[in-house]
């Protein structure tokens, strides 16, 4: 097994918050450090603070404690007693948030939705609609600039979102979930296009999304955030590589178990299956970290290290085959669709992971 990296510590002169804001029960308590120029990915389950953390940032949603910086300047501040409180209103934030909904003007054309954006920050008609123009070529949308919304597809309307939020040169953006609505093939060209354009701008951005797709697109670091706290955060990559919580896991696609170190500390076990124990490690509870498709179904009883018993609880079809659940402990298993054959949930199998494929991380 090998060790995970620990992250190294973002560039604070970008978007920089600490806040605390409480709803209720449920209570967001978060610090986020975009560095400037960067795209930092937000994933969480639904209902784990990431719109409201969002709304705050680009002042929209009130808080409770904390600050928000950007590129050095205080946008707000709140202090406990509320002594030293201050707030930056929306529109003088420098601050634009894009949701799923691309909220145009119905009544204006893509055209005119653009160059009311660049009007609104003080551009000539005529700077805003040379603006407008330019920001629709950008965005792939050179000849539908006289279309209204209605007469536009999802996707194109996001275009025009985007083009109206690029266009004014934000010194952040914030996308909560931008694809969501749109269909795969759109999703992907949009993604794409999201990607040029922030990379082209040097855009400071902040993407919440719950698709790992759109993280390692976009974004260079991930912050995880489940229930109001950040769980993980790090290169995208890395996080995805040694997902520090079952929700994690469930995102990058990978197996995650939880075990414990044997007494003797001989060896790292999770019921029936034990792996060497991992050089370097001290912590009683471990969690070791494997592909679906790292594991495979053996002939004959376990004989060696990484080959456990199970019993198979679910088969499920995917594209590429069959994967398979198993219990104690639960892990899937991705085999091709003739591998499965004969095979039903009741049965019990011999399954091995080679231990070079298993990365172990501390379990949070
Ligand atoms: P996410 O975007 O990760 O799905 P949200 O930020 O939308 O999560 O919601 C986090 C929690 O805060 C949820 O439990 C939601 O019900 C609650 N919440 C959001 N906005 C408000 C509000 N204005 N008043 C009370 N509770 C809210």
């Amino acid at each position: 097994m090998s060790a995970a990296g620990t992250p190294s510590a973002a560039d604070p002169a970008g978007l920089d918050a600490r806040v605390r804001v409480q709803h209720g029960a449920f209570a967001l308590d978060v610090a986020l450090s975009v560095p400037v120029g960067e795209v930092v990915a937000l994933m969480g389950p639904s209902g784990a603070g990431k719109s409201t953390l969002l709304g705050v940032l680009a002042g929209l949603t009130g808080f409770d404690e904390g600050e928000v910086r950007l590129h050095g300047r205080l946008l707000d501040r709140r202090t406990h007693d509320r002594t030293s409180s201050r707030q930056t209103a929306p529109a003088a934030r420098g601050v634009v948030l894009l949701g799923q909904d691309p909220r145009l003007f119905p009544h204006l054309t893509a055209h005119g939705n653009v160059a009311f954006g660049l009007r609104v920050h003080g551009a000539t008609k005529a700077a805003a609609a040379a603006g407008a123009a330019d920001w629709l070529r950008r965005v792939g949308l050179d000849g539908l600039g006289e279309r209204r919304p209605s007469q536009l597809s999802g996707g194109q309307q996001q275009r025009v979102a985007l083009a109206r939020a690029l266009a004014t040169s934000p010194a952040a953006i914030l996308l909560d979930e931008p694809l969501t609505s749109l269909d795969t093939e759109t999703a992907g060209d949009v993604r794409a296009l999201l990607h040029q354009q922030l990379a082209a701008t040097r855009t400071t951005a902040v993407v919440a999304t719950h698709d790992a797709v759109d993280a390692v697109a976009l974004a260079t670091r991930l912050v995880v955030i489940e229930d109001g706290r950040v769980t993980q955060t790090g290169p995208v990559r890395e996080v995805l590589a040694s997902p520090a919580t079952r929700f994690a896991a469930a995102v990058a696609g990978l197996n995650r178990v939880v075990g414990t170190l044997e007494p003797a500390d001989s060896a790292w076990r999770a019921g029936d299956l034990v792996l060497p124990h991992p050089a370097g490690w001290r912590q009683p509870s471990l969690v070791a970290v494997f592909r679906p498709s790292a594991v495979r179904v053996i002939d004959g009883p376990p004989r060696a290290a990484g080959e456990w018993t199970a019993r198979i609880v679910r088969l499920e079809q995917t594209p590429a085959g069959v994967r398979m659940r198993t219990a104690d402990p639960d892990v899937a298993v991705d085999v091709a669709a003739d591998g499965a054959a004969g095979l039903a949930p009741g049965d019990t199998i011999t399954l091995r992971v080679d231990p070079a494929d298993v990365r172990v991380v501390v379990e949070h």
